[in-house]
This record gives structure tokens, sequence and C-alpha cells, in this order.
């Protein structure tokens, strides 16, 4: 079958043809229709510190998926060929400490799909039944990208959202994802901060009320304004840029909730006594997705029509175009870009 492959310990990608995976026991074989190009995607392409440490190649990239059925291994009662589904990348222990406690998302022995294992920029993939999810006619471009929205999901719903006023620092695809949830989970006012005119303005689309350009305005002052002098209710920083992360600190409120998912490149120095303690608020780290709460959540969402997420994909290419989609991206104005495979 036709797959990108991360070949060796080198940047770049390539297509190439590799063996078709089968089902195993517990899992099922997906076709897959459409993927979603990520970050993580590009510092796999760019062979950065992190993916030297981390990859093993040759392996399969692309994580964010969807696709139909066309196998089923034994033991899989509760899935069928011909079912459009989508799935979980981080595949867990089932046995940790965390998974054992409801939380699986920061099992420690989690291994991801295109990073620890073959991935889903391929024909076909194969995973645990566990870990797919039906999608209910939820179209597969959409299927596609909920993981990086589950992110945005598992970063709004953890917070106390209705009535509130939300501010999200960063605009990206997550980001944008991010004010859509806040908006159709009732937040009284979504305010959106970035430095790039076209993601304030993908922001707006997708319902902040404010929008506050990062390169111009000042940001907490805006938040201020915004906000009858108190700051935000809720901040989700999704940038991961330093002076943004401060912003975002500065800006919540006394006795408020700072979500923070953007990763920093490196150490940030942080003045806990005035940034945190004596404001009395919670800081919450969101990585991957609630197993499987949010995926519950994001689909009732969608299905219900509670937001449209498709403005936040902006660009669709073929498998064989990845380099056109790693471009783009590194252009920085673009949202959600995904891959047709099938
Ligand atoms: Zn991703
Ligand atoms: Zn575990």
């Amino acid at each position: 079958m036709q797959a990108i492959l991360k070949a060796t310990r080198a940047p770049g990608l390539k297509v190439a043809t590799v063996p078709k995976p089968s089902a195993g026991p517990g899992e099922v074989l997906i076709a897959v229709r459409h993927a979603g190009v990520c970050g993580t995607d590009l510092h796999i392409a760019d062979w950065d510190a992190w993916a030297q440490g981390r990859l093993h190649p040759p392996v399969v990239v692309g994580h964010e998926f969807a696709g139909e059925i066309v196998g089923v291994g034994d033991g899989v009662a509760e899935l069928k060929t011909g079912q459009l589904v989508t799935a979980e990348g981080h595949i867990v222990c089932g046995h940790c400490l965390q998974c054992r406690t409801g939380n699986s998302h920061i099992c420690k022995n989690t291994r991801i799909i295109g990073v620890d294992r073959d991935g889903a920029f391929a024909e076909y993939i194969a995973m645990p039944a566990t870990n797919v999810l039906p999608l209910d006619g939820i179209p597969t471009t959409l299927g596609a990208v909920m993981d990086p929205m589950g992110n945005a999901f598992h970063a709004v719903l953890t917070a106390e959202v209705p009535g509130s006023t939300v501010f999200v620092v960063g605009c990206g695809p997550i980001g944008c994802f991010a004010v859509g949830v806040a908006r159709a989970a009732g937040a009284a006012k979504v305010i959106a901060s970035d430095v790039n005119a076209r993601r304030l303005a993908l922001a707006q689309r997708m319902g902040a009320h404010v929008t506050i350009d990062a390169g111009r305005d000042d940001v907490v002052q805006s938040v201020l304004a915004a906000t009858g002098g108190e700051g935000a209710d809720v901040v989700c920083e999704m940038s991961g840029v330093p002076s943004a992360l401060h912003q975002a600190l500065a800006a919540v409120r006394l006795g408020g909730r700072v979500q923070l998912l953007g990763i920093p490149k490196g150490e940030i120095p942080i003045d806990f006594a005035r940034e945190i303690i004596f404001k009395g608020i919670t800081v919450y780290g969101v990585t991957g997705r609630k197993m499987y709460e949010t995926w519950h959540q994001m689909r009732r969402y969608l299905t219900a029509g509670l937001l449209d997420p498709r403005p936040v994909i902006t660009h669709q290419f073929r498998l064989a175009q990845i380099d056109e989609a790693l471009a783009a991206i590194r252009a920085g104005d673009a949202g959600k870009i995904i891959l047709e495979i099938a």
C-alpha cells in the first residue's frame, strides 16, 4: 500500500510502498479516507531534537484520521465492516495507576500512532478496537480532525464555561476549535488573541466576540477592558509562546482557571507568587483527550450541530502532496490541513 514514511534518521518524509497491515486479535483494519496534518508531523519531517529522541524509523507517520472498517480481528464484537470511524491515536496500557483511575490520557505507557508505531498517512491502518469510535454520521473530513479538535474540547470542557468569559490565547487550528467549543458550551463572552490577522479572522468566524492583535494591542489591557476590569474567568493558552503564557496568567481573573495546552520550546521563568499563588488561580495541563469522555462529548456536540468546525479546515491535499501540506503549515496562517487518501 501507499504510505508516507519517515524512512531514515534524517530530515524529510517520503511516499513509499509498504506492506498492508492486517487486523490482529482485538483490532480492526481501517481503510483511511482522510487524515489531518499536524505540527507533530512537521517536527518529525524536520527531524528535530524531540523526533530524534523519540522515533525509530522506518515508521509510517500521521495520527489524525477517519476511514472505513474493512476488516475485523478475533474477539471484536462491537464493530463491523463498512462502519465509518475515527480513532484515539494514543494507545494506552490499561493497567497503570492512571489507566486504572480513569486518567488514561496520562497513561505512563502511552504509545502514539505515527510516532511510536505505524500511523495513518497510509491506505490502511490496524487499530485496537478499544480506540475506535463510530462517526455516527459525522463526515470523514471532520472525523479526520477529531483528534486535535478533541484537545480543544478537553481544554474547554474541563473548565466551568457556561456563563463565563473565556480568553483563548493563540488561534492556530486548536485555538480556533476552542473558540467554537467555548461558544457552543455557553460562554458569555469569548476573547481571542493572535499575532496573525488571518487566524484572528478565523477565530472571529468561529464565534469570538472580541479579537486582539497581540502584535499591536496591549493584550492584558484589552482583556481587562472586555471583562469589566476583572480579567477572564477561564483562559486557554494554546500557543506555547513565552510572552503569551505570561499574558494568559496576567489576563485570568483572581480565582480563575488557566488551561495550558501550547507547548513551549524550553524553560520559561515564572513569578509563581505574583502570577499564580497570590491570584489563587488553578492551572491545568491539557494533554491528549480524556478517554473516552472527551470523544463522547465531542461526538454529541457535532452530531447535534452545536458547532460547525468546517471553517477551520482551510486546505486539502492528496497523500502524495505531503510536502505542500507541510509547507502550508510552515507558512503560519493555515487553519487545519487534511489529506485525502481514498
Ligand atoms: Zn496532531
Ligand atoms: Zn496506562
